[in-house]
């Protein structure tokens, strides 16, 4: 017989269980003191009681390859260790020819999707962004393509001289297919302020994420923490999100991103421990209720940590992720890339007890001709230079 959360849920937050039994939404106030509860069990069991509500054991996951097509940057984000800069990475800028080849490196892979962000690079013009979407639909018929952050859609919009609402509609005849989240970090004007004063503002971010509702793109939304932010300024962020999704409903998961110091004008920031990770999942679970999907982001959480994620809030555990090149760095273009393959993948996900999914990028099943993927040797992701 299952043990009742009244008795695992610690009592004190006794009040939040019953909003969550009774699918009521939370308030900024309950996020905070989640935030802050010292019993982080009890408030991954709490994000737990919604996951299985909606998904049961699913996990998710994805066939994906990122192309981060430049690291040339004007923004100088202080909590980016991507962007060439003297000390850090050499400056890059993929050609087409280039995007193609990398692509053509993974065609074994069975790709569903292709993820693409790269630097806001004032050389590029228009027609490359475009030249880029039909290059990946071109080399890889079918697959989903999610690129450009909000930032990067200023930027294209800039350099067209187009409204943002136009640029979207020339990439979506391109190919794209979806916009990533990042770009905003996390809404918070001081944050914004003192750490990336140079990109779009949380209004500007909105502005462009209403206008890729209108064109009816999907959108998927993140969440930087643990740099400057407080525990109040990151319910804040959840609590924006939410409201933007009551009004546009074209998000379809949410990413807390994980803040690693290494490389960025942060290094005194004391970097995060899977304690943390943990709770920035379970408390996004129980804050965003009309997200349907969240996600640990393996390459930033650990494996090890997304494994346990999965009983604190996640419901996927993003992709395979061939060449990542954000959050390490060195190698070929300066960067150094991980990937898991599909058996560690389906291994991880079943050793932590949980049903493996491979999904498309709207989270439709996708079942393969004999789908039983080989035994997986090893849990440890493949590290992949160049
Ligand atoms: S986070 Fe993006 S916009 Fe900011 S410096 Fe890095 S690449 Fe540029």
């Amino acid at each position: 017989m299952p043990i009742s959360p009244h008795r695992t849920v610690s009592s004190d937050l006794h009040d939040i269980l019953s909003k969550v039994l009774s699918n009521t939404r939370l308030s900024r106030e309950d996020g905070v003191r989640l935030y802050r509860h010292k019993d982080l069990t009890s408030v991954g069991t709490l994000a737990n009681l919604v996951r299985e509500r909606l998904h049961g054991a699913r996990t998710y996951f994805v066939r994906n390859q990122h192309v981060n097509y430049t690291n040339i940057c004007n923004k100088f984000c202080k909590f980016c260790s991507f962007y060439a800069k003297k000390g850090g990475p050499d400056p890059y800028e993929m050609s087409i020819e280039e995007v193609r080849r990398r692509l053509e490196w993974h065609r074994d892979s069975l790709i569903t999707e292709v993820h693409m962000v790269g630097g806001i690079n004032p050389r590029l013009p228009y027609s490359y962004y475009m030249d880029l979407v039909r290059a990946v639909k071109d080399a890889l018929p079918g697959v989903h393509v999610k690129a450009f952050t909000a930032i990067e859609i200023e930027e294209i919009a800039r350099v067209g001289k187009v409204s943002h609402e136009q640029a979207l509609r020339d990439l979506m005849e391109a190919g794209l297919d979806s916009l990533p989240g990042g770009g905003i970090e996390v809404l918070s004007d001081r944050v914004h302020r003192e750490l990336f004063g140079k990109k779009l503002d949380g209004e500007g971010w909105k502005s462009v994420a209403r206008a890729a509702a209108r064109v009816g793109l999907t959108q998927y939304a993140t969440l930087l923490y643990g740099t400057i932010e407080t525990v109040e300024e990151r319910v804040d962020h959840l609590v924006q999100l939410r409201e933007l999704q009551d009004e546009t409903g074209h998000f379809v998961c949410f990413t807390p991103l994980s803040f690693h110091p290494e490389g960025t004008e942060l290094e005194d920031v004391k970097p995060l421990t899977g304690y943390t990770d943990l709770r920035a999942i379970a408390v996004s679970r129980l804050m965003l209720d009309n997200f349907a999907h969240i996600k640990s982001f393996w390459i930033m959480n650990t494996p090890a940590v997304t494994q346990a994620s999965l009983w604190y809030g996640a419901d996927d555990a993003d992709g395979l992720v061939h060449e990542y090149e954000i959050t390490y760095n060195e190698g070929e273009f300066g960067n150094k890339t991980q990937a898991l393959t599909y058996s560690n993948m389906v291994a991880m996900i079943r050793e932590a007890g949980r049903t493996p999914i491979e999904r498309d990028s709207l989270y439709q099943e996708i079942v393969r001709e004999g789908a039983e993927p080989p035994r997986a040797r090893s849990l440890t992701p493949l590290t992949v230079t160049g």
